[in-house]
């Protein structure tokens, strides 16, 4: 949810409540009625839409990878190997240790001292990564948490980091204390043998004085381990070890975004060390600070396949696919007087194709708001980006689902038509 703006990002929590059964009266009982078979048993069909049999709209994602409405869409190797890896028992701590190699391994210049584990979630990754980075694989110390006797009790974090970031407690959970820098100086003074760890958040690296590179050259010179939390900043696909080459030794991603995973899992990615440290600090083992951060047999083997699709994607032609669907849409809406698009592709989080719409407001009486109302009131539903300027839209074309951009610019062309000044 990263590259949304706090207020956007409130009207849109806003908007989705009224996603429920208020906007949508009277249309499940027809939309179960359509998927029965003449017995009165539902069809369970590829074409069936299991969302129905609950009430629910679905939604046609031209936003992003927002974990509010699902995260993104498990490709279809990947939700067969979940399949099939629920069909027996394993040893989990085998099978964590077996994929993240694995994956590591698909990483071709990932340094050699590091691993990969899967998380439950980019915020798993962050709970147990830094647990992990005070207790070590000591038993006695990781039974302790949130308890620090004994062990390291700081974390040192840039203050426009600290204040803009949704993940402070999976941080603080481990009892620790976050401190606060704004240069170099502060950070060479806020160091002690109390630091346990130098924490980055990827997407804020525009914001903060200290830079992504310069931050871990600070960690090093201190000689103390640093934390990149990268969650959704694939695209592009070298980042997944750019950061460990920079020198971070652990660096967070969320499964269920760009990597397409499943969305309750992630990635932690960094020194073996650290990584077993992580492992040990969450499911299945017990007494332990992430008990609660399981992720299962289907889940692991769901991300370790969906990273092997990931990787053997070629993301130019991907990229190019994606600009299409953006040129399609534009080109309905270029017969649409009075209404432009421009492209573009934001510089960080979400780096991939996206088109701003934009409309005169003499010739249309429509607010950004309104826009997005018009679009989620519609079966299924359309999810765009409101602009903070109140007469614009943003479209991004990554999640869409074959065709989806057809259902898009036909909405769009309806919406402008219904509401001219
Ligand atoms: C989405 C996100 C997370 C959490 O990721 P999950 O995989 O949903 O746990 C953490 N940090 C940032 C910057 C994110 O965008």
């Amino acid at each position: 949810m990263n590259p949304i703006k706090s207020s956007n990002r409130r009207n849109f929590l806003a908007g989705l409540a009224s996603l429920g059964a208020a906007t949508f009266a009277g249309w499940p009982a027809k939309a179960l009625a359509m998927g029965r078979k003449a017995d009165g048993t539902l069809a369970a069909s590829a074409s069936t839409n299991i969302y129905d049999e609950l009430g629910l709209n679905t939604i046609i994602n031209g936003w992003g990878t927002i974990t509010l409405i699902g995260g993104s869409l498990i490709p279809p190797e990947a939700v067969a190997a979940m399949d099939a890896a629920s069909k027996h028992y394993v040893n989990i701590p085998d099978l964590l240790e077996a994929t993240g190699d694995r994956i590591a391994k698909m990483l071709k210049d990932l340094p050699p001292d590091h691993t990969t584990t899967v998380t439950s979630g980019a915020a798993g990754a962050i709970m147990c990564g830094v647990a992990g980075t005070l207790t070590g694989e000591d038993r006695e110390l990781i039974s302790r948490l949130p308890d620090l006797t004994g062990m390291k009790s700081e974390v040192i974090i840039q203050r426009v980091h600290h204040e803009n970031y949704g993940y402070n407690q999976q941080i603080l959970a481990s009892g620790v204390k976050m401190i606060d820098v704004e240069y170099p100086d502060d950070v060479h003074r806020a160091v002690s043998d109390r630091t346990a760890l130098f924490y980055f958040v990827n997407y804020l690296d525009p914001r903060g004085r200290i830079k992504v590179e310069a931050w871990a050259q600070l960690a090093r010179q201190h000689n103390i381990p640093c934390f990149n939390d990268c969650a959704a900043d694939t695209p592009p696909v070298s980042h997944l070890t750019d950061y460990n080459k920079m020198g971070y030794d652990l660096v967070a991603f969320s499964g269920g975004k760009a990597l397409r995973g499943p969305q309750c899992a992630g990635l932690l990615v960094g020194r073996k060390d650290l990584v077993r440290a992580a492992r040990l600090n969450a499911a299945p083992f017990d007494p332990t600070l992430g008990r609660g951060m399981k992720v299962g047999k289907e889940e692991i083997v769901g991300m370790w396949k969906a990273m092997e699709v990931y990787l053997n994607n070629n993301h130019d032609d991907l990229t190019q696919e994606w600009w299409e669907k953006l040129e399609y849409v534009s080109k309905a809406l270029r017969k649409v007087q009075g209404v432009s698009t421009a492209f573009f592709i934001p510089e960080i989080a979400n780096h991939v194709p996206t088109m701003r719409i934009e409309w005169d407001p003499r010739t249309f009486s429509l607010t950004s708001h309104q826009a997005l109302d018009f679009l989620r009131s519609g079966k299924p539903a359309v999810l765009l980006e409101g602009g903070s300027d109140g007469v614009s839209l943003s479209m991004a074309s990554f999640l869409l689902q074959p065709g989806e951009e057809r259902i898009i610019a036909a909405r769009l062309k309806q919406m402008f038509q219904t509401h001219s000044a």
